[in-house]
This record gives structure tokens, sequence and C-alpha cells, in this order.
């Protein structure tokens, strides 16, 4: 059995790569309802982004986009930075904005969401991290939705520490009544408001507003889990699959900046260089401006400067050159 180590101080064992006759990327069994949906979700967004581009009113591909962007930020801001790691404080209008908007997302309740993502930080590259790298580029994007948890995935999972979650009443209500409100935010006033305000068809609505937008900002989402863990460079620690590439920050509102995210997951900004391309962290400044978010935590250039020439694998602008 090799070891490994994730970002808590447990120990993760992990089978011997190529060990026993069962692939990495089939440690457990698919579950086929999930892998049908999933297909089924895809084949109606792409037929959205052709109604979208062929025949919806420009408001509602506005609308549409108005949506992704706001709900990307739910995820971004909301889920992951406030909530899975505390990196801010917010005034219980954006909390209520945030699980509103999350809600519309449909990426799950809250509660799961930051309870997946704490065990990723966790665990990292390990089997007892939900989307493991290690599985292979599809496992880690969409696939590990579609397979039985790990048994590591499983018990790991149980020790994550959720109460400062259990103790916010918003989060758990939206825990609570999770379904109900999915119908109202996530389809009925994304698709309803082109049918009322600009005329729009109810079902080319339905396309563009709940599938095309839905299935974009899974996407989106998942690129993080996948493509921030394969490419890209690792000027903060070279022993972690999280990287830091340009192109996967554009596609996801700065979260490629990855590296520098797993080694300083306190801090609200998605990256310590590439500011032009972190959108999600100049939206926290001005949620501050607002007097909406407070206490921003930033790790300090001494200690980002120190990790960068210690681990980093050198692309860092402030690493030795060898
Ligand atoms: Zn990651
Ligand atoms: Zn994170």
């Amino acid at each position: 059995m090799a070891r490994l180590r994730g970002e808590g101080e447990e120990e993760v064992r992990l089978p011997r790569r190529g060990a026993g006759p069962v692939s990495r990327h089939f440690l457990t069994d698919i579950v086929w309802f999930n892998a049908a949906g999933f297909l089924a979700l895809h084949a109606a967004g792409l037929i959205g982004v052709v109604a979208g581009l062929l025949w919806a009113k420009l408001l509602t591909d506005l609308w549409a986009f108005l949506l992704l962007f706001l709900t990307g930020q739910a995820v971004v801001i909301g889920a992951h930075r406030l909530y899975a790691h505390r990196a801010f404080k917010a005034a219980w209008v954006l909390r209520l904005a945030i699980v509103l908007l999350h809600t519309m997302a449909g990426q799950n309740s809250l509660y799961e969401w930051v309870r997946d993502h704490r065990q990723h930080h966790r665990y990292s590259d390990t089997h007892a991290d939900p989307h493991n790298i290690h599985r292979g580029f599809f496992f880690s994007h969409v696939g590990w939705l579609m397979m039985r948890k790990h048994p590591l995935v499983v018990e790991k999972g149980r020790a994550i520490d959720m109460s400062d979650i259990e103790e916010d009443l918003l989060v758990m209500l939206q825990k609570k009544y999770y379904k109900f409100l999915y119908v109202i935010c996530a389809f009925l006033v994304p698709v309803g408001v082109p049918v009322v305000l600009f005329g729009e068809n109810i079902f080319t609505s339905i396309w563009v507003c709940f599938f095309a937008r839905y299935v974009a900002l899974l996407n989106i989402t998942w690129s993080v889990n996948s493509l921030a863990h394969i490419y890209g460079c690792r000027p903060y620690h070279k022993g972690m699959m999280a990287r830091d590439h340009p192109l996967v920050a554009c596609l996801t509102w700065g979260e490629g900046w990855h590296n520098f995210h797993h080694c300083f997951p306190y801090d609200y900004r998605p990256g310590e260089l590439g500011w032009v391309l972190d959108v999600s962290g100049r939206l926290v400044e001005l949620l501050e401006r607002w007097g909406l978010a407070s206490d921003l935590r930033t790790a300090s250039p001494a200690a980002v400067l120190r990790r960068a020439v210690i681990c980093g694998d050198g692309s860092h602008p402030a690493a030795p050159t060898p």
C-alpha cells in the first residue's frame, strides 16, 4: 500500500497504482440512473445553447447570462469562500441572497456542497477526496457524481467538522426545504421572468434559462475540480496536484489559481498575482465597500513568498532562478 497525506493530519492509505484487477477509474460501481440523468441533462443543455443562438429573444439570452454570472458568484463567493473557507464575514442580506442564488445554481444544498469541499481540501488527491484527480479527468469532472462513493469518502466524510454550518439558520432552512426551494428558485423564476416580462415562448425559456444555464454553470464549477488539478504550474507547492492556469481562471471567474488556493484556502482572493482575472475577489472587495462583507482574510505577503521559495516549482516571479 502506498500512502499519501491529505491537508489534514490524518494519513490515508491508497492501493498501489495498478495493483489488483480493478481500474483506478472504476474502483466503485456506476450509478446508471445518475449517469443517464447527466447524459440527458447535457443533451438538453446543448439544445438550450442552440435555442439561445437561433431563436430565443436577445433579452432572454441576456437574462440567462445574468443568472449564470450571479449563480456562479453564489457558488464561488458564497458556497466556496464564505461558507466552506470562512474567508470573510457577510451581512444577513448578502447571506440570504447567496442562499437563494445558490439554490438557483442547483448544486445540491449548501450543507452538502461545503462538506464535500472541505473534504476535498483535507484529503486532496487521495481516495478520501470525493473527486480525486488520480482517478482521471472524467471522474474528477463529473464521473464522481455518477458512481458510488469510495468507502474512504464515506468514512472520512462523517468526520468533517460542520458545526459552524449547523449553527447557520439560513443554510439549515435551505437544507430542510431544498426540493421545494429548488423548484421555485432554479426553475420557476428563471423560466418565468422571460415569459412574463419579455413575451418569450415558454419552451424556449425552459431550454435556455433552465437547461443551458444550469449545464453551463455545472461545467464551469466542475472545471475547478478537473482542469485546475491537471493543467498549469505550481508556484506555491509543487507537491500538490492543484495548479495555476490563466485560461482556467478566465473560465471560472478566477478559480483557476488553484495552487494558490490550496496553499492558502482561507484567503478571500482566488489568486495572488492574476488580479485582472480574479473577478470574484474584486466582487468581494466591492461588497466590502457597500458594507455587505467584512473581515476579509488574506495570507501575508511574507508567508506567500516563503511558501513559493521553499515549496514552489520555480514559476513564481519571486522564486530564485535555478
Ligand atoms: Zn482543488
Ligand atoms: Zn476551496
